[in-house]
């Protein structure tokens, strides 16, 4: 099978790497035909490219190390995790954020090395912190003034000193999506500088016990098309460090994260829009030297958390075409064998989404649908406004930068069973992840 530049596809901007077209005039993704998969694993289907998984880990681990050796990259696990995606990722040389004791559940039963993970959550319950201390986890991310006494309790009765940053909410706005804004001051996540509680929050952890104070963290929010937002919670920061922490606290800052929340593309449109890796690197690395040489405090360690920039653009969501409606004047509604219960993001947030008509992707557009989920809500629509060929029912289509946040969100909405999911790389698929059954959706039942 040969594939054909990947530039010639509609969609390469926002398609896998490895995107190609075979002989056939099919879409390919990691030299896998589509249609192959979909007979194989049926649809809807998850793709993950392991050339872009590669690519963006490994952009990710050189652009910042080359601004600022210090430093390490953490997957954000919440976009997309399952065990075998973690073993894959911590071979690509990345540590793990986690916001939950299943997550840390799914590293550990992974066989992830622990120590590279930190742990978040605005309401980490008490069994979380104690599996976590337990697990060894590397850091336990402080988010409240309440967790502190909570986490040297518990790590007092596992009898050890647990390293911990602080998540301080800088008051910067990032200018996203109102569900995904979470710097500012109006937000649940983080102790805020202003009305004084993260001064507090540090002291009560610099008093504890059984805690050990390694630094601060911020996350913005995500997606984050904009490189201002990070200089401008650096500078906040940087204030933080200097004039309470070293200053009235008499307390070293030996880490910093500036969080995740580096934007993909979901569209062609987007993809002008997207700073290069380099600028985000540029932005947080210079600003945080640029700081510390004015304020004088030792360069910190530095730890970057993305997830949706990792595994975004790397997942392709492949759905099968079934029922038309057309309702002339008004709109044509072309329907797919899956929606809402794999990919909530549209219904949620308005997330834009392109697709592509995966066994003729060169066929030129003819009409403007919407591609509509098959569960029973009005307000499942994948794509309100789709520019396609006239699809034609059992054909495939391919919608691009579905690797994040969408299997992560998924349900049994309808009692619909989850997608299975596939890892592809040079012409071979690796299933990763099984289609669920009748019994899954019964397994947890109490008869
Ligand atoms: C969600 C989250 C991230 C990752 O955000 P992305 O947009 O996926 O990069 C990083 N850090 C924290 C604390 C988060 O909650």
């Amino acid at each position: 099978m040969t594939n054909t530049a990947a530039s010639t596809l509609p969609l390469a901007a926002v398609l896998p790497l490895s995107a190609g077209v075979s002989d056939a005039g099919r879409l390919t993704l990691g030299g896998c035909d589509v249609r192959a998969l979909a007979d194989q694993y049926g649809t809807p289907l998850y793709v993950y490219d392991v050339a872009t998984l590669r690519a963006q880990a490994s952009g990710f681990l050189r652009t910042f190390r080359e601004a600022y050796p210090d430093c390490d990259v953490l997957y954000a696990s919440k976009a997309f995790l399952n065990r075998p995606f973690a073993r894959f990722i911590a071979d690509q040389g990345l540590g793990f954020d986690a916001v939950s004791g299943g997550e840390i559940e799914v590293l550990r039963a992974a066989g992830v090395d622990l120590e590279t993970v930190y742990f978040h959550g605005n309401n980490k319950a008490p069994w979380e912190l104690a599996l976590a201390v337990g697990a060894g986890v590397g850091r336990i991310v402080i988010d409240n003034e309440g967790e502190v006494a909570l986490l040297d309790r518990i790590a007092g009765e596992a009898a050890v000193v647990q390293r911990v940053l602080v998540r301080v909410s800088p008051g910067i706005d990032a200018h996203t999506h109102q569900k995904t804004t979470t710097g500012i001051i109006d937000s649940k996540f983080g102790v805020p500088i202003a009305t004084g509680a993260a001064e507090r929050t540090v002291a009560a952890i610099a008093a504890a016990p059984h805690l050990e104070f390694r630094g601060l963290h911020m996350h913005l929010g995500s997606p984050i098309f904009e490189t201002q937002p990070y200089v401008d919670g650096i500078e906040v920061m940087a204030q933080f460090i200097a004039e309470v922490c070293r200053d009235r606290l008499g307390l070293e800052v030996a880490e910093f994260s500036p969080g995740g929340g580096f934007a993909v593309a979901y569209t062609e449109e987007q993809q002008h829009e997207l700073p290069m890796l380099e600028r985000y690197a540029s932005a947080v690395t210079t600003t945080l030297r640029r700081e510390a040489d004015r304020l004088g405090f030792p360069l910190p360690h530095i730890t970057l958390e993305p997830g949706r920039s990792i595994v975004g653009r790397a997942g392709v969501a492949l759905y099968t075409v079934g029922a038309r409606k057309e309702i002339p004047g008004v709109r044509t509604y072309v329907s797919v064998d899956g929606g809402m219960a794999d990919n909530i993001r549209p219904a949620m947030y308005g997330a834009k989404y392109q697709a592509i008509a995966a066994e003729r992707p060169s066929a030129p557009t003819e009409e403007t649908v919407a591609i509509a989920g098959k569960y029973c809500e009005s307000g499942d629509i994948l794509i309100e406004a789709a520019t396609v060929p006239r699809l034609r029912a059992d054909e495939l289509i391919a919608i691009p930068a579905s690797g994040a946040y969408q299997l992560a969100m998924e349900s049994n909405y309808n009692l619909a069973y989850r997608p299975a999911v596939v890892m592809v790389e040079d012409g071979r698929a690796r299933l990763i992840r099984r289609r669920q059954t009748a019994e899954d959706l019964w397994a947890l039942d109490v008869d």
